[in-house]
């Protein structure tokens, strides 16, 4: 969005909003003493800390709102060119144990059994045979 948008006839004409991100966001604009006489009206794009950029790119602004972790050494176990999307992420579910097994369900209130063995607590280590099956 442009300042000529929001600033007409001398005051800020913001939408109502009930985000509270947005209103401290509004509230702080509307708060602080910014000159408008001098520069272009242009939308730009947040590449990173004081850079912005007229041109949109994703991988630019994806990097500005996850979190950098540390690469792990089987990272290329999973992910890799000719690697099918689905199957990558749902290994990286499996070795992260964030499958939604019957064990983790659970905790949301929804407990499940395992459909195989009827095993009580299906968590990842017993679907994948991890530990032994009861007998
Ligand atoms: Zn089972």
């Amino acid at each position: 969005m442009k300042i000529k948008d929001v600033f007409r006839d001398g005051a800020w004409r913001f939408h109502r909003c009930r985000d509270p991100f947005l209103c401290s966001m509004i509230a702080e604009i509307e708060a602080s003493n910014i000159c408008l006489t001098d520069g272009r009206d242009v939308v730009l794009w947040k590449r990173g800390v004081d850079d912005y950029v007229s041109k949109f790119v994703s991988s630019d602004t994806w990097n500005q709102i996850r979190q950098l972790r540390d690469r792990v050494n089987w990272s290329k176990l999973v992910w890799f060119s000719q690697g099918i999307p689905r199957y990558a992420f749902i290994t990286w579910l499996t070795i992260r144990d964030r499958l939604s097994t019957g064990h983790r369900t659970s905790i949301w209130g929804q407990p499940q059994c395992c459909i195989f063995c009827g095993e009580p607590d299906e968590t990842r280590d017993h679907l994948f045979l991890l530990v032994p099956i009861p007998l």
